[in-house]
Protein backbone atom coordinates (compact mmCIF):
# COMPACT_ATOMS: atom_id res chain seq x y z
CA UNK A 1 0.00 0.00 0.00
CA UNK A 2 3.02 2.69 1.21
CA UNK A 3 4.46 1.90 -2.36
CA UNK A 4 1.42 2.61 -4.27
CA UNK A 5 0.61 5.95 -2.48
CA UNK A 6 4.15 6.73 -2.74
CA UNK A 7 3.86 6.39 -6.79
CA UNK A 8 1.01 8.36 -6.67
CA UNK A 9 2.41 11.48 -4.85
CA UNK A 10 5.61 11.21 -6.42
CA UNK A 11 3.20 11.76 -9.76
CA UNK A 12 1.10 14.58 -8.41
CA UNK A 13 4.20 16.59 -6.99
CA UNK A 14 5.51 16.42 -10.53
CA UNK A 15 1.94 17.36 -12.34
CA UNK A 16 1.76 20.47 -9.45
CA UNK A 17 4.56 21.51 -10.51
CA UNK A 18 3.96 21.64 -14.76
CA UNK A 19 3.08 24.95 -16.06
CA UNK A 20 3.38 26.33 -12.10
CA UNK A 21 5.43 29.45 -12.62
CA UNK A 22 5.48 29.64 -8.51
CA UNK A 23 6.96 26.28 -7.85
CA UNK A 24 10.29 25.96 -6.85
CA UNK A 25 13.46 24.26 -8.69
CA UNK A 26 12.87 21.06 -6.25
CA UNK A 27 10.18 19.84 -3.88
CA UNK A 28 11.25 17.35 -0.87
CA UNK A 29 8.36 15.08 0.25
CA UNK A 30 9.14 15.12 4.44
CA UNK A 31 7.45 12.12 5.48
CA UNK A 32 5.51 13.09 8.35
CA UNK A 33 5.73 9.51 10.41
CA UNK A 34 4.20 10.15 13.72
CA UNK A 35 2.52 7.31 15.23
CA UNK A 36 3.84 4.70 12.59
CA UNK A 37 5.22 1.58 13.06
CA UNK A 38 8.61 0.76 12.45
CA UNK A 39 7.91 -1.47 9.38
CA UNK A 40 6.12 1.47 7.92
CA UNK A 41 8.83 3.43 8.32
CA UNK A 42 11.29 0.45 6.87
CA UNK A 43 8.69 0.07 4.14
CA UNK A 44 9.18 3.95 3.06
CA UNK A 45 12.89 3.88 3.67
CA UNK A 46 13.30 0.14 1.19
CA UNK A 47 10.87 2.82 -1.81
CA UNK A 48 13.69 5.36 -1.62
CA UNK A 49 12.10 8.08 0.97
CA UNK A 50 15.04 10.09 1.75
CA UNK A 51 13.42 12.59 4.09
CA UNK A 52 11.38 11.53 7.53
CA UNK A 53 9.13 14.49 9.72
CA UNK A 54 8.52 13.88 13.72
CA UNK A 55 6.27 15.53 15.95
CA UNK A 56 8.13 14.51 19.14
CA UNK A 57 12.01 14.03 19.92
CA UNK A 58 11.83 11.01 22.34
CA UNK A 59 9.44 9.25 19.29
CA UNK A 60 12.18 10.19 16.63
CA UNK A 61 14.73 9.00 18.91
CA UNK A 62 13.13 5.49 18.95
CA UNK A 63 12.67 5.77 15.28
CA UNK A 64 16.02 6.55 14.06
CA UNK A 65 18.35 4.69 16.76
CA UNK A 66 19.50 2.48 14.03
CA UNK A 67 17.64 3.85 11.21
CA UNK A 68 19.42 6.62 8.93
CA UNK A 69 17.41 9.23 7.22
CA UNK A 70 17.02 13.19 6.62
CA UNK A 71 15.10 14.23 9.69
CA UNK A 72 13.35 16.99 10.29
CA UNK A 73 11.45 18.39 13.27
CA UNK A 74 7.75 19.28 12.49
CA UNK A 75 5.99 19.43 16.03
CA UNK A 76 6.13 22.15 18.73
CA UNK A 77 9.14 22.01 20.27
CA UNK A 78 10.08 22.52 24.51
CA UNK A 79 13.28 24.53 24.74
CA UNK A 80 14.23 22.24 27.51
CA UNK A 81 14.26 19.35 24.16
CA UNK A 82 16.65 21.84 22.32
CA UNK A 83 19.92 19.83 22.53
CA UNK A 84 18.33 16.74 22.17
CA UNK A 85 16.52 18.00 18.53
CA UNK A 86 19.86 19.61 17.37
CA UNK A 87 21.89 16.42 17.97
CA UNK A 88 19.21 14.48 15.76
CA UNK A 89 17.34 16.07 13.37
CA UNK A 90 18.76 18.03 9.90
CA UNK A 91 15.92 20.64 9.97
CA UNK A 92 13.59 22.49 12.44
CA UNK A 93 10.21 23.77 10.87
CA UNK A 94 8.94 24.91 14.08
CA UNK A 95 11.16 27.56 15.61
CA UNK A 96 8.32 30.32 16.36
CA UNK A 97 9.65 32.32 20.08
CA UNK A 98 13.04 34.05 21.12
CA UNK A 99 13.44 31.62 23.95
CA UNK A 100 13.38 28.95 21.60
CA UNK A 101 16.18 30.79 19.55
CA UNK A 102 18.44 31.23 22.26
CA UNK A 103 17.74 27.16 23.27
CA UNK A 104 18.65 26.35 19.58
CA UNK A 105 21.33 28.68 19.57
CA UNK A 106 23.50 26.95 22.45
CA UNK A 107 22.90 23.88 21.87
CA UNK A 108 24.30 24.49 17.86
CA UNK A 109 27.06 26.73 19.86
CA UNK A 110 27.79 23.80 22.19
CA UNK A 111 27.33 20.67 19.70
CA UNK A 112 29.38 22.81 16.87
CA UNK A 113 26.24 21.86 14.56
CA UNK A 114 23.95 23.70 12.60
CA UNK A 115 20.43 22.57 12.08
CA UNK A 116 19.08 24.43 9.16
CA UNK A 117 15.67 26.76 11.32
CA UNK A 118 12.26 27.52 9.22
CA UNK A 119 10.34 29.84 11.35
CA UNK A 120 6.63 28.66 11.96
CA UNK A 121 3.98 31.46 10.66
CA UNK A 122 0.81 31.89 12.70
CA UNK A 123 -0.74 32.67 9.31
CA UNK A 124 -4.54 32.11 10.36
CA UNK A 125 -3.81 33.75 13.49
CA UNK A 126 -5.32 31.70 15.78
CA UNK A 127 -4.63 31.72 19.28
CA UNK A 128 -4.51 28.13 20.36
CA UNK A 129 -2.05 27.92 17.35
CA UNK A 130 2.18 27.20 17.31
CA UNK A 131 3.61 30.04 15.21
CA UNK A 132 4.83 33.78 15.45
CA UNK A 133 2.11 36.14 14.56
CA UNK A 134 2.77 37.72 10.80
CA UNK A 135 3.37 40.65 12.65
CA UNK A 136 5.98 39.84 14.85
CA UNK A 137 8.14 37.96 11.84
CA UNK A 138 10.15 40.39 11.37
CA UNK A 139 11.68 41.40 14.73
CA UNK A 140 11.66 36.97 15.25
CA UNK A 141 13.70 37.37 12.07
CA UNK A 142 16.01 39.49 13.60
CA UNK A 143 16.60 38.32 16.68
CA UNK A 144 17.39 34.43 14.96
CA UNK A 145 19.60 36.09 12.73
CA UNK A 146 21.50 38.28 14.95
CA UNK A 147 22.50 34.65 17.12
CA UNK A 148 23.53 33.50 13.55
CA UNK A 149 20.78 30.88 13.65
CA UNK A 150 20.67 29.33 9.86
CA UNK A 151 16.80 30.59 9.01
CA UNK A 152 16.30 29.00 5.93
CA UNK A 153 12.98 29.48 5.22
CA UNK A 154 8.99 29.90 6.73
CA UNK A 155 6.87 27.06 7.27
CA UNK A 156 2.58 27.25 8.16
CA UNK A 157 -0.24 25.17 8.63
CA UNK A 158 -3.14 27.13 7.70
CA UNK A 159 -6.75 26.72 8.74
CA UNK A 160 -8.40 24.00 8.40
CA UNK A 161 -11.47 25.85 7.04
CA UNK A 162 -9.60 28.32 5.47
CA UNK A 163 -8.67 29.40 1.49
CA UNK A 164 -5.95 27.52 1.44
CA UNK A 165 -3.98 29.34 -1.74
CA UNK A 166 -4.32 32.62 0.50
CA UNK A 167 -2.09 31.15 2.79
CA UNK A 168 0.40 29.86 0.41
CA UNK A 169 0.47 32.84 -1.46
CA UNK A 170 0.81 34.87 1.83
CA UNK A 171 3.89 32.70 3.10
CA UNK A 172 5.52 32.69 -0.14
CA UNK A 173 5.37 36.56 -0.40
CA UNK A 174 6.56 37.09 3.24
CA UNK A 175 9.27 34.73 2.52
CA UNK A 176 10.99 36.95 -0.32
CA UNK A 177 10.39 39.71 1.29
CA UNK A 178 12.49 38.46 4.24
CA UNK A 179 14.94 37.09 1.44
CA UNK A 180 14.23 33.53 2.44
CA UNK A 181 14.40 30.74 -0.27
CA UNK A 182 12.42 27.64 1.81
CA UNK A 183 8.62 27.22 1.88
CA UNK A 184 7.19 24.09 4.44
CA UNK A 185 3.69 24.40 3.67
CA UNK A 186 0.77 21.60 2.07
CA UNK A 187 0.00 18.39 3.63
CA UNK A 188 -1.94 15.48 2.56
CA UNK A 189 -4.50 17.74 1.72
CA UNK A 190 -3.39 19.80 -0.11
CA UNK A 191 0.28 19.96 -1.33
CA UNK A 192 -0.47 20.33 -4.95
CA UNK A 193 -1.79 23.23 -4.59
CA UNK A 194 1.28 24.52 -2.08
CA UNK A 195 3.82 23.37 -4.68
CA UNK A 196 2.10 25.96 -7.17
CA UNK A 197 2.34 28.54 -4.56
CA UNK A 198 6.38 27.55 -4.42
CA UNK A 199 6.47 25.14 -1.59
CA UNK A 200 9.49 23.74 -1.18
CA UNK A 201 8.77 21.43 1.35
CA UNK A 202 5.18 19.21 1.69
CA UNK A 203 4.92 17.06 4.82
CA UNK A 204 3.11 14.37 3.66
CA UNK A 205 1.74 12.15 6.57
CA UNK A 206 -1.62 10.43 5.52
CA UNK A 207 -1.36 10.29 1.75
CA UNK A 208 1.76 8.02 2.23
CA UNK A 209 1.26 5.69 5.22
CA UNK A 210 -3.06 5.91 5.72
CA UNK A 211 -4.91 6.65 7.88
CA UNK A 212 -3.57 6.96 11.68
C1 LIG B 1 1.09 15.22 11.00
C2 LIG B 1 1.60 16.46 10.37
C3 LIG B 1 1.66 16.61 8.97
C4 LIG B 1 1.12 15.56 8.02
O1 LIG B 1 -0.26 15.54 8.09
P1 LIG B 1 -1.15 14.68 7.05
O2 LIG B 1 -2.42 15.44 6.97
O3 LIG B 1 -1.29 13.33 7.65
O4 LIG B 1 -0.42 14.69 5.78
C5 LIG B 1 2.21 17.76 8.46
N1 LIG B 1 2.67 18.75 9.25
C6 LIG B 1 2.63 18.66 10.59
C7 LIG B 1 3.15 19.78 11.39
C8 LIG B 1 2.08 17.53 11.18
O5 LIG B 1 2.02 17.45 12.52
Amino acid sequence: MIAKRWGEIQSCVATAREGAPLAAASVTVVAACKGQTEAALDEALTLGVTDFGENRVQEAERHWATRRARLHFIGALQSNKAEEAVALFDYIHSLDRESLCDALARAMEKQGRRVGCFIQVNTGEEPQKSGVLPGVLPSLLAYARKLELPVVGLMCVPPAEALKASHFAFLHLLAREHGLQGLSMGMSDDYPLAIRFGATHVRIGTALFGPR
